[in-house]
């Protein structure tokens, strides 16, 4: 055994773990099967920008004890999310704000907005909704639903909101106030140089081999580690013996553009079903760019198969007992350590996913 720990995945999981190990005198070998570190926070440098290559990242937290520890990595600048949507010839404020419903109706004060929106919800005479489609309209009334929830939510999932199961939506974030931050949490920005950059910092000085593919490694390899981190998908590892966990995938397209600024804003969602991206990100704006070129990427959702990239877990009652299932194998499994989105099968925003690594590393050496 060469390793205390063979550590699988060098995205944030595996590295704050892998971190967190180094420092208490613990060797590591951190492998990763694509060719660079720091799985999908990974930004790779286009005409000196910084591109989110695996999607847009904003860290967002309220946990103060996961701020200041990333912050150790790295210094964050004051970037607030604040997407536009585009709704056919129509631009308006995300998340719903009085923006937004000023826009949308000509109207000045959050009485005004209350009042049609629950006009518009008693209308419908919903009481209790049998889909998404139904479910959105109870909470958001006609306008919003029709402009800015439908033709997103039919693009993501790949499917008519009338055929989709109404706990997608529990809630809406609507907001009264004239805010357009997205997020309602306390700290907020994007790393200065980027999320790599992080990355590198937590695994200096440990051993790392990107290329690497844990199940071809282990046949060569058996023994190379005392214990396993392993943060790729559950279900992979155990050969989709059960069958295979479903997920959304998400098809980028990059392109540099001879101008300076695209559409002014680093998010900008597009509402309607025509049009077939759900996003434009433009990446320069994340760090207040001032290149003389852009760098953007649209978002297609896609349906995922076996061998795809995955993106979001789909998690319905069907995979969720699925992962049940896999989770009782992977209890059995002696000095397996199962970790991050695709070990737990479960989005995790990138501070949640700090604190179950932080979390873990606490089990493991207590
Ligand atoms: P990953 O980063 O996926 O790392 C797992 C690594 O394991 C990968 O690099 C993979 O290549 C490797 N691996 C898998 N299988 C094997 C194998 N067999 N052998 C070797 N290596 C393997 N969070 C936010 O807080 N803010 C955001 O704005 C935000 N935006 C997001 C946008 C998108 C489109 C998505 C999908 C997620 C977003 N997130 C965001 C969530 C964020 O990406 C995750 O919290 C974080 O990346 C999870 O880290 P991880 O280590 O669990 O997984």
């Amino acid at each position: 055994m060469k390793y205390d720990y063979l550590i699988v995945g060098a995205g944030l999981f595996g590295s704050v773990f892998a971190y967190e190990a180094h420092k208490r005198g613990k060797s590591c070998l951190v492998i990763d099967k694509r060719d660079h570190i720091a799985g999908n926070v990974y930004c790779e440098e286009i005409e000196g920008i910084n591109v989110h290559k695996y999607g847009a990242h904003i860290f967002h937290t309220s946990n103060k004890k996961i701020w200041e520890y990333i912050n150790q990595f790295a210094e964050f600048n004051n970037y607030i999310n604040s997407p536009i949507a585009v709704y056919k010839d129509e631009l308006y404020n995300l998340p719903f704000n009085m923006n937004t419903f000023s826009k949308m109706w000509g109207i000045k004060t959050p009485q005004e907005a209350k009042a049609i929106i629950a006009k518009q919800i008693e209308e419908l005479h919903i009481t209790e909704p049998r889909n998404l489609e139904e479910q959105a309209l109870s909470l958001a009334g006609t306008d919003v639903y029709e402009k800015l929830i439908k033709g997103y939510t039919e693009k993501q999932w790949g499917r008519p909101c009338s055929e989709l199961p109404s706990f997608i939506i529990k809630r809406l974030p609507f907001r009264f106030t004239y805010n357009n931050n997205y997020f309602n949490d306390r700290y907020q920005g994007i790393p200065i140089g980027g999320y790599t950059k992080i990355v590198g910092k937590m695994l200096d000085g440990i051993e790392v081999k990107t290329g690497t593919d844990y199940f071809q490694f282990k046949k060569d390899k058996p023994d190379i580690a005392r214990k396993i981190v392993f943060t790729g998908m559950i279900d992979e590892y155990f050969g989709y013996r059960l069958g295979a966990l479903e997920y959304r995938s998400v098809r980028f397209e990059t392109e540099v553009l001879d101008t300076d600024n695209y559409q002014g804003n680093a998010v900008v969602n597009y509402t309607d079903r025509e049009i077939p991206y759900t996003r434009i990100i433009e990446h320069k704006h994340f760090e207040f760019g001032t290149q003389e070129k852009t760098v953007i990427s649209r978002e297609y959702s896609s349906e995922w198969k076996v061998g795809m990239e995955p993106y979001y877990p789909v998690n319905n009652e069907q995979n969720n007992q699925l992962f049940e299932k896999y989770r009782e194998l992977a209890e059995k499994e002696n000095n397996v350590i199962f970790g991050g989105r695709l070990g737990n099968y479960k989005y995790y925003d990138m501070d949640k996913v700090i604190e179950s690594a932080l979390e873990t590393v606490d089990r493991e050496f207590r």
